[in-house]
C-alpha cells in the first residue's frame, strides 16, 4: 500500500479526521459546560451505540455480506437505516468489500489484508486510495430492493439518522444544550466510537487470540476482542465457517449479535439460522490440533512414547471412521427429509435412530481423541 501524500483518499480522510477532532473537542467541551446530568441523552447515545453497532454486525456482516440467516423487512430496514449511520459506506459496497477479504484473506486481493500491518488493516485502507468495491460479488444484493435503495441513498439516510435525529431529539427535550448533547456525545462522539470497534474486527481479530480451527489465515478467536466488537472476535471460528450465524460457538462465548439473531427469530423476524453441525466442528478443530501436534513434533525432533503414539493413532482413526459414518447418514438423512412425502414414516424414524447412533459414537470417539491429545500433548511439558 501507497502511504504516501498523493495517495491520500481525500474525501475519506476529511471525514475520518474531522469526525474524530469535532469527537475529541466537542466531547469534552459538551461535558465540561453541561456535566454529565443529561440521562436523557447518555441513554440516547448508549442505544445509539448499540443499535449502529449491531446494524454492522448483524445487518451489514452476518446478513447482507453472509447470509447466514433470512430476516424481514423491518430488520433488514433498520440494519439498514442504522448502520448508515455508522458511516463505514453503504451495505452494499461493505459486504462487496468483505466478501473480498473472506475470499482473498492475506493477500493482495484482501482489501483489508492484515499482513500488511494493523495501521493498514485497521484505517489505511480506508483513509488511503484502495481498489473500489468489486460488484462483481454482490450480484444478489443488488436485486434486493431495501439495500438498492440504500445504496442510493446512503449519505443522506447516515446524515439524518447518525446526526439530525439525535441533535433534533436532543433540542425537543432540552433546547440547545439538549441539541448540542445529541450532536456531540449520540452523534459524532458514538459515531468514532463505532468506528473503532467495529476497524478492530479486521485489525485486532487478525492479531490477537488463538487459532483453534485453521491457520490458513491470520484470523484469530479471542474473547477480549470479542467484547470489544459485538461478539465478532471469535474470527478463526467465522473465517473457517463464515456462513454460520454464530461466532462465538459456545452458548457462553460473548455474542450479543448471535443472541440478537436467536432473539429475533423468536419473534419471527428472523428465520433459517445457519449452525454447522457440532460433529463437523469438532473434527476440523481435532485435524487441526493434530496438525499442530505433529508440526510442534517435528519442529523439536521429539517423538512420542510407543504407547502414547499407538493410542493417539488408535483414536485418530475411530474418529475419522466415526466421522465419515456421521456424514454418510447425515446426508442420507437430510436427502430423506426433502422428499419425505415419498418416504415412508417408518423409514424415516429408522433413519433417525441410526442417525442418533453416529452422533453418540462420534461423541464418544471425540471424547476418547481428546484424552489421548492431552496425553501427548504432556509429553512436551
Ligand atoms: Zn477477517
Ligand atoms: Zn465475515
Amino acid at each position: 500500500m501507497n502511504y504516501s501524500f498523493n495517495n491520500i483518499n481525500w474525501p475519506n480522510f476529511l471525514f475520518i479526521a474531522s469526525t474524530t477532532l469535532a469527537a475529541l473537542i466537542g466531547v469534552p467541551w459538551y461535558i465540561m459546560t453541561y456535566g454529565w446530568g443529561d440521562s436523557v441523552i447518555w441513554s440516547m447515545a448508549f442505544f445509539y451505540y448499540i443499535a449502529t453497532g449491531l446494524s454492522i454486525t448483524l445487518g451489514y456482516h452476518r446478513l447482507f455480506s453472509h447470509k447466514s440467516f433470512s430476516a424481514k423487512w423491518p430488520v433488514k430496514l433498520g440494519t439498514l437505516m442504522f448502520g448508515a449511520a455508522a458511516f463505514e459506506n453503504s451495505a452494499m459496497s461493505w459486504a462487496a468489500d468483505h466478501r473480498r477479504h473472506h475470499k482473498h484473506c492475506d493477500h493482495d486481493d484482501d482489501p483489508y489484508n492484515a499482513l500488511e500491518g494493523f495501521f493498514h488493516s485497521h484505517v489505511g485502507w480506508i483513509i488511503f486510495k484502495n481498489s473500489d468495491p468489486d460488484y462483481s460479488y454482490v450480484r444478489d444484493l443488488q436485486k434486493d430492493k431495501l439495500v438498492a435503495w440504500q445504496e442510493r441513498n446512503y449519505v443522506l439516510i447516515g446524515a439524518l439518522v447518525g446526526f439530525a435525529v439525535p441533535a433534533f431529539i436532543g433540542w425537543s427535550w432540552n433546547g440547545m444544550a439538549g441539541a448540542l448533547g445529541g450532536f456531540f456525545i449520540a452523534g459524532v462522539g458514538r459515531l468514532v466510537m463505532v468506528h473503532h470497534f467495529t476497524f478492530l474486527i479486521n485489525s485486532l481479530c487478525h492479531t490477537l487470540g488463538s487459532q483453534p480451527y485453521s491457520n490458513k489465515s491470520t484470523a484469530r478467536d479471542s474473547a477480549i476482542t470479542a467484547l470489544l466488537t459485538f461478539g465478532e472476535g471469535y474470527h478463526n471460528f467465522h473465517h473457517t465457517f463464515q456462513h454460520d450465524y454464530r461466532n462465538g460457538v459456545k452458548f457462553y462465548h460473548f455474542d450479543p449479535t448471535k443472541w440478537m439473531i436467536l432473539l429475533l427469530s423468536k419473534i419471527g423476524l428472523t428465520g433459517n439460522l445457519r449452525r454447522v453441525p457440532d460433529e463437523k466442528i469438532q473434527q476440523s478443530r481435532a485435524k487441526h490440533q493434530q496438525e499442530k501436534l505433529d508440526e510442534k513434533m517435528s519442529a523439536r525432533s521429539i517423538q512420542l512414547p510407543v504407547s502414547v503414539q499407538d493410542q493417539l493413532n488408535a483414536a485418530k482413526d475411530k474418529l475419522e471412521e466415526a466421522y465419515r459414518h456421521w456424514e454418510e447418514l447425515e446426508a442420507e438423512y437430510a436427502k430423506a427429509m426433502n422428499r419425505k412425502i415419498k418416504e415412508s414414516k417408518d423409514k424415516i424414524h429408522e433413519l433417525q435412530v441410526e442417525f442418533a447412533v453416529a452422533q453418540e459414537r462420534f461423541r464418544e470417539a471425540f471424547d476418547e481423541w481428546k484424552r489421548s491429545h492431552q496425553l501427548a500433548l504432556t509429553q512436551f511439558a
